[in-house]
């Protein structure tokens, strides 16, 4: 158990640490801090922690475990402030969706003698803020850790202990090759879905047609993911802009091919295809990262899905 975690941004990822700790008992004492009172208040509504400040070099104070929850632009103006006011053994680490440049930008702030272990849980939903939160977020899901070199392995340990305490497994990784598993796996995706939603919905205006009524036949998947926070989100890609470029640039490549097999009328390949990622999906379930329930498990009838989905 750590004596004192601090949570700087408590919005959906924020809060779920908080109520997964309390409930598996990973800290004595929670404090909170985020910027804006607003929140504060809900997160004390909401019963989040015993300590909370909008000063975060405060809420550092005394802190073993200080992790950062806000959105990844926010970082170094955040290190720079609490820097001086950690703790000499304290463990600093965050949970921000990209990772080298969290290393590069929070990385010299680091004072000698607390440890940096930063870190990205692949788990969450569209919803943000405090209230999103709920303490299985992080169950049977991973957690990646990307400790610099040398990192004292003790620090290490014990972060991975508290992951394992909120239900995640726990992998590390460097940040480079974080980032760019992230980028296809995550960014790319967010990126395709904004991007469908953003031509459905200027269609929509143009021509007045049926798309959101209609829009159970497929389009509405995209809208979920196309929901997610716009300041995160809009973070994620200003940070993670080579591997994202990389990862697009295939992407498109691929999709030229498709479109060539589309317009010559190329059935097998494009059923090859379709093969292969059934195949994919097939081993997403069979991984336990996914419900085999069709339609995501939506009880039919009721147009709300029965649970969030992942990042
Ligand atoms: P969120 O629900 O929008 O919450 C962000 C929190 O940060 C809010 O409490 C916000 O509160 C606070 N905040 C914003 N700017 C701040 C600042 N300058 N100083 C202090 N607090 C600040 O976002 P989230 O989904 O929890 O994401 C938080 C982090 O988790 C991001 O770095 C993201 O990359 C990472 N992440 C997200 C997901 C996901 O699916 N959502 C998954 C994995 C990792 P105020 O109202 O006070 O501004």
């Amino acid at each position: 158990m750590i004596e004192k975690l601090a949570l700087i941004g408590i919005g959906l990822i924020g809060s779920s640490i908080a109520l997964g700790a309390r409930r598996a008992g990973l800290a004595k004492t929670i404090a909170i801090s985020t910027r804006r009172a607003e929140t504060l208040d809900e997160a004390r509504a909401l019963g989040l922690g015993d300590i909370y400040t909008i000063d975060a070099a405060e809420a550092v104070k005394d802190a073993d475990l200080v992790i950062l929850c806000s959105p990844v632009g926010s970082y170094e103006a955040i290190a720079a402030r609490i820097a001086p006011h950690l703790k000499a053994g304290a463990i600093l680490s965050d949970v921000g969706s990209v990772k080298g440049h969290v290393v590069d930008v929070v990385g010299p702030h680091v004072p000698a003698g607390v440890h940096f272990v930063p870190g990205h849980p692949l788990a969450g939903t569209e919803h943000s803020g405090p209230s999103a939160g709920f303490a299985d977020l992080f169950e049977n899901r991973w957690c990646v850790l990307t400790p610099p070199e040398g990192t004292d392995p003790k620090a290490v340990e014990l972060l991975k202990a508290f992951w394992k305490g909120l239900g995640s497994d726990v992998e590390a990784m460097s940040p480079a090759h974080h980032d760019m598993v992230l980028a296809i796996t995550s960014h790319v995706p967010h990126l395709v879905a904004y991007n469908i939603v953003g031509t459905v919905d200027d269609l929509e205006q143009d021509t007045k047609s049926e798309v959101i009524k209609f829009s159970a036949s497929g389009f509405r998947d995209f809208t979920r993911i196309a929901a997610s926070d716009p300041v995160m989100w809009r973070d994620v890609f200003l940070t993670n802009r080579d591997a994202v470029l990389e990862m697009l640039g295939r992407f498109l490549e691929d999709l030229s091919v498709l479109q060539r097999a589309v317009r010559v009328g190329d059935g097998e390949a494009l059923e090859t295809l379709f093969t292969r990622t059934r195949a994919v999906r097939r081993s997403i379930i069979a991984a336990g990262q996914e419900t085999e329930a069709p339609d995501f498990g939506r009880p039919h009838g009721d147009p709300k899905p029965s649970e969030p989905a992942s990042e």
